[in-house]
């Protein structure tokens, strides 16, 4: 990197804008890239990264962003926690990696207490960790199987789960996650999921859920199912959250068909949405959680936490893989639960929420291509549309990221249609910069 990293003065929490963004060092870093790296990795802002700390990104021309991304709900307990590199730190000079299949560590067995500790349901817990989100899905489907011996995974119109190859399969949206990568894994079959702003007027919950659960029991019948694959509030597909009673039903009739209920809480879970895990919003306990993303503070950690003779079901050896629950992802993780209990990041979640949705409505009245508002926590959402119409428009949620960009605070899209503009901020975030964040996005969503 070009920037010299000064871990003992962490960044000042405010924005500043030195050049147009991108700045000339991240232009030419561009230009290096596009001989080297894939094509088909795409990046959502070409801006370099030379540190990051709390809320805040600073890039190779000296250009500080505020960050309302978190890396996609990753850095929830901000960027580059003083405890989380001090643990990360610590670890590297006792030892970096031995394989937990070959000789194991007590830091895999301590993540894997808090796991069963902080997660839904007061029952006998097991875990096993892995390297990423896809990885914690594909295996949550393994001991599904394992467990039930039936083939079939029902999965949720509008869902992302990854990009391996089962995790394709089970992934709503054909571009760009799966567009050319075919054949897909098989025995993967799509309901309907609950989308109150275009389901039917009206349409409650329970009625989603029969909805798909009579597709599921015409088209696949339930004794072949081994598991329901549900994401509490839809990442990738909109955050779109269920009307109220949707999960609920699902799991009650998940459980009177032996089916096992798999929360994908990998974008939702660790206080993301103001509760440690979004199923305790509906006080729906599932069989089986797969996590990622905010678990451990930045470095990569995946994990399946849920009942011990589920996860026990499975034959030794069965489960694993060469680096799965590294040694420095584990302290990086202690040390990231520990900051999400000790400083109540739930509750920190809870107050942006509180801070930001009211104003997010109030310009809903002034903007008309704003059609709908919702979220839970520090995952809040806009749906763009054509004014007066449910046409998603993607292209005006280009514009406002890209104009929020400019002027140095960093917004993400989603959605089906990519017409959702999403707010993740790490939850240590300060006051005076989320509302300046906030200011910005409003004068963009004003003007665009
Ligand atoms: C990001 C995400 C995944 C995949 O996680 P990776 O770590 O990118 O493999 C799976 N499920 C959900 C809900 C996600 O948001």
């Amino acid at each position: 990197m070009t920037t010299v990293s000064t871990p003992a003065s962490p960044l000042e929490q405010r924005r500043v804008l030195r050049t147009t963004i991108p700045g000339p060092r991240s232009v030419a870093l561009g230009v290096r890239r596009a001989a080297a790296v894939a094509a088909g990795v795409s990046s959502t802002l070409p801006v370099y990264v030379a540190r990051a700390s709390g809320a805040v990104i600073e890039d190779v021309d000296g250009n500080v962003l505020i960050d309302l991304g978190s890396g996609i709900a990753v850095t929830s307990v901000g960027a580059s926690a003083p405890e989380v590199t001090a643990a990360v730190a610590a670890q590297a000079a006792d030892f970096t990696h031995t394989c937990f299949m070959i000789s194991p560590y007590e830091e895999y067995v301590a993540v894997c207490e808090g796991l069963a500790r902080v997660t839904p349901g007061s029952h006998d817990k097991r875990s096993v960790l892995v390297n990423s989100g896809a990885e914690a899905v594909e295996n949550a489907v393994k001991i599904a199987r394992r467990a039930t011996g039936r083939p079939a995974v029902l999965v949720l119109d509008h869902a992302y789960h990854g990009r391996t190859n089962l995790t394709m399969a089970m992934t709503a949206r054909a571009m760009p996650y799966k567009t050319g990568f075919g054949p897909f894994a098989g025995e993967v079959y799509r309901v309907p999921a609950s989308y109150p702003l275009r389901d039917p007027e009206g349409m409650t919950g329970e009625q989603a859920a029969l909805r798909a659960i009579d597709v599921a029991e015409r088209q696949v019948g339930a004794d072949q199912v081994a598991a329901l694959v549900v994401e509490p509030i839809l990442g990738e597909g909109g955050f779109v959250v269920p009307a109220p009673g949707f999960l609920s039903t699902l799991a009650s009739w998940a459980a009177d068909k032996g089916i096992v209920l798999v929360a994908d809480e990998v974008q939702t879970g660790f206080a993301r949405t103001g509760a440690m895990f979004a199923m305790e919003h509906e006080g729906v306990v599932p069989d089986l959680v797969a996590l990622a993303k905010g678990i451990a503070g930045g470095l990569p950690l995946g994990a399946v936490t849920g009942r011990a003779e589920l996860l026990d079901a499975v034959h030794a050896g069965g489960l694993g893989g060469t680096f799965g629950g590294n040694p420095l992802a584990c302290a990086a993780a202690l040390a990231s639960l520990e900051i999400y209990e000790r400083d109540d990041l739930a509750g920190a979640a809870r107050a942006i929420e509180a801070a930001v949705l009211p104003r997010l409505t109030a310009l809903q009245r002034d903007v008309p291509a704003i059609a709908d508002v919702r979220g839970r926590g520090a995952m809040l959402a806009l749906e763009l549309v054509r004014p007066g119409t449910l046409e998603p428009d993607k292209a005006a949620a280009q514009r406002v990221a890209a104009a929020c960009a400019a002027q140095g605070v960093l917004v993400l899209t989603c959605g089906t249609w990519g017409n959702v503009l999403r707010l993740l901020p790490p939850l240590v975030i300060g006051h005076d910069l989320l509302d300046e964040a906030l200011t910005v996005l409003e004068d963009a969503l004003r003007t665009v």
